[in-house]
This record gives structure tokens, C-alpha cells and sequence, in this order.
């Protein structure tokens, strides 16, 4: 006959994880090694769910990527389709800034909760500065950037553009699939604190071959570090990836990590992402979403508001189906106050 009973040692991890105080790296990697179909993962997804549900008061966060060119990127990280070597794209596209502004005022109209600014690696950073001024001036949503490494002097530079924060993710694989090192990164993520730009981390792009120990470290890593949010994404294959015969995870499987990085990062949180959009970690933990138009590292497309991209429609019947609100206001930047506001608030003092 079957057992209600759950493995007391998950039951005890979960018990931790209900608590909201996080989990160490060898418990994620017992959770991270439970069978898919069996009873202690639904018990994973259900506390995940449960606690999200609760911390972020039933609140579906869409976070908008604007991805605002497309270059043969010579940095050649071995998962992106922006890569040199890829081959996918072999021409330069800047998208016109008239389409940028149309794009993030369609996001404004339709509720989005911030607009996440991607370049591709080599881009000029100066340029992303004039967008978020330019993009400051024309809507009121948070702005995230979403670029290379940077100084202290690049990131004073971007919160006087109106950015208020920035996805920075230390990738797996990082300095072997990617030319940067995990200091790089990891120094990066020290200049967002010190300078007052939110960090928005992702455990990412995962596919088959990592293993818990890597995982869970970068789980772990998001939390010690306070990230704003941090779930997980999956690695997707391009046509022609190096990766193609390793394959890629399900998103059954992408669900059960969404639920562990939950649990792992315990009261940090104002919201947990999971990308590309899906309904299976609605249930595990997840409520962010990327909606997406322009370059995306996952697409052959340029636009990938024309490829793979879902849509800011998409993502919110998602949400409403799997009974999360999207229309409540955003957890993520009560802690901040754009540039562009301060300026004003000084200037009617003085
Ligand atoms: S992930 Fe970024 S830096 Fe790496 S190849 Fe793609 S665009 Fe270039």
C-alpha cells in the first residue's frame, strides 16, 4: 500500500524551508536530487508555492526585457545565440530608439512592473545611458539594466540615467563557457551595493549537465548577496548549439529548482523569476515573469517578440489562470527612489 509519509529527512528541510531562514548547499542538493514524480517533491512545490503566495501577497510580477541590439558578440559565451561563433547573427541591428520608446510606453500601458534593458556584451555603455535617460523621460516604469561587468563611476553613471537597478546573473559554467571570471562577476555584484542599485540575479542557463553541487552554490550565492529576486531559468538550444547533444532540462524539472532556490532563499526575496515563462513553477514558487521583444541570447530571431518571446498578454493570463494578480503593485522597488525623483525633490527645496 502507498505511504502518506514523507522521507523525515526532506520533511525536516521542508520544515526549514517553511520557516523562511534558508537552506544550506547540501540540503538544496537533497532536494535538487529527489525523484521528479515522487510525493517529497509536491510537498517541495507546495511549501515553495505556499510561502511565495504568502511573502509576495499574491502579487504576478512582469519584468519586460527590451533587448536593444543584436551583434555577432566577440565574447562568445558558448549558450548565447548573440555569439560570434554561433552564427545565427552576422549582422549588427541597433533597434531605432523611436521603436525602444514605443516598446516600454505598450509596457506601461499594459502593466508592467519594470523594464529590464539588455544589451549584448560589447555594446557601448554610454549609449545605455542615453536610453535610460531617454526612456526616463517618456515612462514612469522602474528601469533594470542588463549589461557587462561595471566600475563604481559606469554605475553612478547609470542611476543618474533613472536605472534603480540591474540583472547581473554569476552564470553556470562561468570562465568556461563564458570568457569572464566569477571574480569579475562577483565584483560587479559589490559595486551594485555600494552605489545603491538593486541586484537582480537568476541561476542560469541550466541544462542537463550541471550538477547539484554547482547549483546549489550559486543558489546560496544569491541569498548571502541579498538579490532582489533569484529563481531559475533553463538554458534553451539554439539551432546549432554546442549543446544541442547534451540537450536541455523539462520544465517539470526547471519547476522542482525554481522550488528549491524558493526555499534556499528564504525572507531575502521581493519576488522569485523563472524564465521563459511557464505555468508549471506558478505552482513552485515562481512569480516573475520576462516578457520579451528585441534581442534575446535564447532566439535566432532578432526580434524575439517575433520568435520566442512571449508576450506581456501571455504571461498575465498565465498568472491569472494559476490565480496570481498581476495588476497589484510591484514588490521590488519599495527600497528605491529614481534619480529622476530625488533631482525633482531637491530642486523644489532649494
Ligand atoms: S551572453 Fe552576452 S557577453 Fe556572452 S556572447 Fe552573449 S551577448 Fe556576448
Amino acid at each position: 500500500m502507498m505511504s502518506w509519509r514523507l522521507d523525515p529527512k526532506v520533511e525536516n528541510i521542508l520544515k526549514k524551508g517553511e520557516n523562511c531562514i534558508g537552506l544550506s548547499e547540501d540540503e538544496a542538493q537533497t532536494l535538487l536530487c529527489l525523484d521528479l514524480g515522487s510525493k517529497e517533491v509536491y510537498a517541495l512545490m507546495e511549501t515553495a508555492n505556499r510561502i511565495s503566495r504568502e511573502q509576495f501577497e499574491g502579487k504576478g510580477e512582469s519584468h519586460f526585457h527590451i533587448g536593444v541590439n543584436v551583434e555577432p558578440c566577440r565574447f562568445n559565451c558558448k549558450f548565447c545565440s548573440l555569439a560570434e561563433n554561433a552564427g545565427v547573427f552576422t549582422e549588427t541591428i541597433e533597434f531605432p530608439e523611436e521603436e525602444i520608446i514605443g516598446w516600454a510606453k505598450m509596457a506601461q500601458a499594459n502593466n508592467a512592473d519594470a523594464l529590464n534593458i539588455m544589451t549584448t556584451g560589447t555594446y557601448s555603455l554610454n549609449r545605455l545611458i542615453d536610453i535610460g535617460r531617454i526612456l526616463s523621460e517618456e515612462v514612469s516604469i522602474p528601469l533594470v539594466a542588463n549589461t557587462r561587468d561595471i566600475t563604481h563611476r559606469e554605475g553612478e553613471e547609470l542611476l543618474k540615467a533613472g536605472f534603480v537597478g540591474a540583472y547581473h546573473a554569476i552564470r553556470l559554467g562561468e570562465g568556461k563557457n563564458t570568457p569572464f571570471a566569477l571574480e569579475k562577476r562577483l565584483r560587479t555584484i559589490s559595486v551594485f551595493k555600494d552605489i545603491g542599485l538593486l541586484w537582480m540575479n537568476c541561476v542560469e542557463p541550466v541544462g542537463p549537465e550541471h550538477t547539484v553541487e554547482e547549483i546549489s552554490y550559486l543558489m546560496v550565492l544569491a541569498r548571502k548577496h541579498r538579490a532582489t529576486y533569484s529563481g531559475v531559468m533553463r538554458r534553451i538550444n539554439f539551432p546549432g548549439s554546442p549543446f544541442e547533444k547534451v540537450g536541455m532540462i523539462s520544465e517539470l524539472e526547471l519547476a522542482r529548482m525554481v522550488a528549491v532556490s524558493r526555499l534556499v532563499m528564504g525572507d531575502v526575496p521581493k519576488a522569485h523569476c523563472t524564465h521563459e515563462p511557464h505555468v508549471a513553477s506558478l505552482i513552485s514558487g515562481a512569480n516573475l515573469f520576462f516578457p520579451e521583444v528585441g534581442s534575446s541570447p535564447r532566439d535566432r530571431h532578432a526580434d524575439t517578440g517575433e520568435g520566442r518571446g512571449r508576450s506581456l498578454a501571455a504571461c498575465r493570463q498565465m498568472f491569472t489562470e494559476m490565480g496570481w494578480d498581476p495588476d497589484l503593485p510591484s514588490n521590488c522597488f519599495d527600497s528605491v527612489t529614481p534619480a529622476k525623483t530625488l533631482d525633482a525633490a531637491a530642486g523644489a527645496k532649494a
